[in-house]
């Protein structure tokens, strides 16, 4: 299998060739060159596997660069009981008839960012191993992903992690999580300013191309390919526990802010699993919502993005829909043209741009609807599946759900993505149900570990110096 960019770039790399970049060379997003389709008579064998097996599946169709022994035993190091809590990794429990709830976020931060980062960190142990190189991961979080990252290469061989974090600013939750990690590979730089002032330092350093060369400077953002093929297993396995046979079909909702999630959804359908709709939710930042609406994707300003309570869904624009907009129109050089310029000039001097009629009528075909939660639907969806479920959900899968009910359809199974679990947002829990959310038992009492951090003002030259001094 080959990789080819959204924008054009047609230089064959290989898996392994993209696994520890960023972005191709003309600032497009790589996809392989085609989906392959799984018969079924593959699917009806894959029904009987178990998690692990499933992902080796699945991930061989996409890299033939790593030996199959290799892949299978880094498949195998992943998703264990012991990370994920159970033997089923993603179980799936039904709310009501017809309607699911699947786990994603029973991994060490409790989101679903850890199915696909657990999986990076020992594929970027082992690529770099094979090399012989070392790679330096730069990132600005202001809480999720940057402790998805920290747990997926903590120990890990040649990899360090340079986290920058606003000083004060996260919860002692989000603090204590990243900061106990004792691993001699993982830095936590608090910076004393917000997460813009983060992001800058990331930005400025990054921009340093020499200092970039000379330290191997590198991301470990959502954008890249590894981590959405991770998420497409989870599509699979959801899918096997839904239904008995493989003449069903069953829709997803997915809590969505940069696209990456729900795009893992679309490379299971264009793989021939039979989902009938993806429903894309969106939270008050509804960039996507419009854009399923109406074929118009317009770009937010940061006055425009809203803190909400489902702060992991607060995005501006969303960094994975390049992809999708590829492969509806049409997956193929003409297609990259047209992408080149929407995601080029386009965004950059109108902020924007609205599909041609003919461009946006195939996404209905692609099985794509869309809605949007409110902090008011958010509650009341809380409350609604405590109250008759018994069942606590955090504030994400909640604007999964709520959207979900919008969308369901006779016969068809729903399965909502559950994409963090309550504990991380207990003061929203507490405002919906006046109750708090029970701690998951690993985390009790982790914010009386000790805590590993450096204070940094907010100034590249001293975060470079600081790397400078740890990287050895
Ligand atoms: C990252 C995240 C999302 C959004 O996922 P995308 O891949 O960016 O669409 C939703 N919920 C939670 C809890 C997250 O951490």
């Amino acid at each position: 299998m080959k990789y080819v960019s959204t924008r054009g770039d047609t230089t064959p790399r290989g898996f392994s060739d993209i696994l520890l970049e960023g972005l191709a060379p003309d600032g497009g997003l790589y996809l392989p060159t085609h989906y392959p389709k799984v018969d079924a008579a593959t699917l009806q064998r894959w029904r009987a596997l178990s998690y692990a097996d499933l992902a080796f599946e699945i991930l061989s169709l996409y890299i033939d660069d790593i030996p199959p022994a290799d892949l299978k035993r880094l498949v195998h190091a992943t998703y264990t009981k012991q990370v994920f809590g159970t033997d089923a990794i993603v179980p799936l429990s039904k709310l009501e008839d017809g309607l699911f709830i699947e786990a994603l976020s029973n991994g060490p931060t409790l989101a679903f960012k850890d199915m696909a980062m657990q999986l990076l960190g020992h594929l970027f142990e082992y690529e770099l191993g094979r090399r012989g190189e070392q790679l330096n991961i730069l990132g600005a979080t202001s809480g999720d992903t940057g402790s998805a990252a920290e747990y997926a290469m903590r120990g890990k061989q040649g990899v360090r992690v340079f986290m920058l974090s606003p000083h004060g600013r996260m919860s002692p939750f989000q603090q204590a999580q990243m900061f106990s990690l004792q691993d001699a590979n993982i830095h936590n730089i608090a910076v004393e300013g917000v997460f813009d002032d983060c992001q800058d330092i990331v930005k400025a350093v990054s921009h340093d191309l020499d200092f970039k060369r000379r330290h191997k400077i590198g991301t470990v953002n959502s954008i890249n390919w590894a981590r959405l093929l991770a998420q497409v297993v989870y599509y699979f396995a959801g899918y096997f526990q839904a239904t008995k046979s493989n003449d069903e079909r069953v829709s997803f909702a997915v809590p969505s802010g940069n696209f990456g999630n729900i795009c893992a959804g679309h490379v299971a359908r264009m793989m021939g699993l039979p989902i009938h709709r993806l429903v894309l939710a969106t939270n008050e930042n509804d960039v996507l919502d419009e854009f399923f609406r109406t074929g118009t994707y317009r770009v937010r300003g940061s006055a425009e993005t809203h803190e909400t309570s489902s702060p992991s869904m607060d995005i501006s624009k969303a960094s994975n829909f390049e992809r999708f907009v590829f492969d509806l129109l049409g997956h193929d050089p003409n297609a990259a043209a047209r992408t080149a310029e929407l995601f080029g000039p386009k965004i950059a001097k109108e902020g924007g741009f609205t599909l041609a009629r003919e461009e946006f009528a195939p996404a209905a075909g692609f099985g794509f609807v869309s809605g949007k939660s409110t902090h008011a639907d958010r509650l009341a969806t809380i409350r609604d599946t405590f109250q008759r479920f018994g069942t606590l959900i955090d504030t994400h899968t909640a604007d999964g759900l709520k959207v979900a009910r919008e969308h369901r359809d006779a016969g068809v199974p729903m399965i909502v993505l559950e994409t963090a679990l309550p504990a991380k947002f207990a003061a929203t829990i507490r405002e919906a149900t006046g109750r708090d959310p029970a701690p998951p038992a690993a985390l009790v009492g982790i914010e009386k570990l000790p805590k590993r951090f450096t204070v940094m003002p907010v100034d590249a030259a001293a975060v470079k110096r600081y790397i400078e001094t740890h990287d050895r």
